[in-house]
């Protein structure tokens, strides 16, 4: 099997500017774990970034897409994660990007990008703790993400590259919830009717697109990835079901890019912002 993971096709190589960038991203962190992984037993709303399974962030969910899109249009390879633990802001990782591809709602607004270094720490810092340190204002309120300069992505890397690296631990407590999941609900995630755990082997299924076609055609405006009543419909089958968020396939029926929101009067919403 030809492998689809960076640096391979159809990831392309970010090139980065000589001091670069970042952000500050927010994620939905599980109350039910000690350790602050994203929000896999979240109801309605399953989470699956940042998919720390495969580095990536995108690939498997619409969040974030203009954090993603700035990444590849301005260059910018850090992304720092940051989630509210008992009501206080904690930074818990990074991601260094160095490969983007193009996602399945074509038009140069969708990308997925993925990381060649990251690190997971636990106990994580408070951005008031790290505020004090640097002379920062990083625990101001932002949602979903902030641009941060060079030189705060250099100290806050190295403080994190400081910690203990707790990936793995991550990664088997991400496992043990979809298992819960999967004993109470039936899949590892209900949303979009998943029980394979996250994978390059699974990713094949996002991004087999890519070699079914030459070009992927620009057929979709900017969707739209939430809508007041959380209903969704397939154009390829008809299929209509709720979750809060725009999933990248349908559940029922696997194609990529084909739901869009449906109001309450049965019709589907095309395009937009
Ligand atoms: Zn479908």
């Amino acid at each position: 099997m030809i492998s689809i993971a960076p640096p391979n096709p159809p990831w392309i190589t970010l090139e980065t500017t000589s001091k670069p960038e970042g952000y500050l991203s927010y994620y939905y962190s599980d109350d039910i774990s000690p350790l602050p992984i994203r929000w896999v037993t979240k109801p309605g709303d399953n989470k699956s970034d940042p998919n720390i399974e495969t580095s990536t962030y995108g690939l498997f969910s619409t969040c974030s897409p203009n954090m993603r899109r700035g990444v590849v249009k301005s260059r910018r390879p850090y992304i720092f994660f940051i989630t509210n633990r008992n009501g206080v802001r904690v930074l818990t990782g990074y991601y260094y990007i160095q490969w983007y591809a193009e996602g399945a709602f074509s038009g140069g607004w969708d990308f997925c990008i993925a990381a060649n270094g990251m690190r997971f720490i636990n106990p994580p810092i408070s951005l008031e703790e790290i505020d004090r340190r640097f002379g920062s204002t990083l625990s101001r309120y932002f949602r979903p993400f902030k641009e941060i300069p060079h030189a705060i992505c250099l100290e806050l890397k190295a403080l994190l590259d400081s910690r203990k690296d707790f990936t793995s631990a991550y990664l088997e407590e991400i496992d043990r919830l979809e298992r819960f999941n999967l004993r109470h609900g039936g899949y590892r995630y209900l949303g979009w009717k998943q029980n394979d755990k996250f994978s390059w082997e699974y990713a094949s299924e996002y991004l087999i697109r890519y070699f079914q076609e030459s070009s992927v055609q620009v057929t979709h405006k900017r969707a739209k990835n939430s809508n007041p009543e959380n209903k969704w419909i397939c154009s390829e089958c008809n299929y209509i079901f709720i979750n809060k968020s725009l999933l990248r396939r349908c559940p029922n029926c696997g194609e990529l890019a084909s739901l869009q929101a449906e109001d309450s009067l049965g019709m589907a919403m095309k395009g937009g912002l």
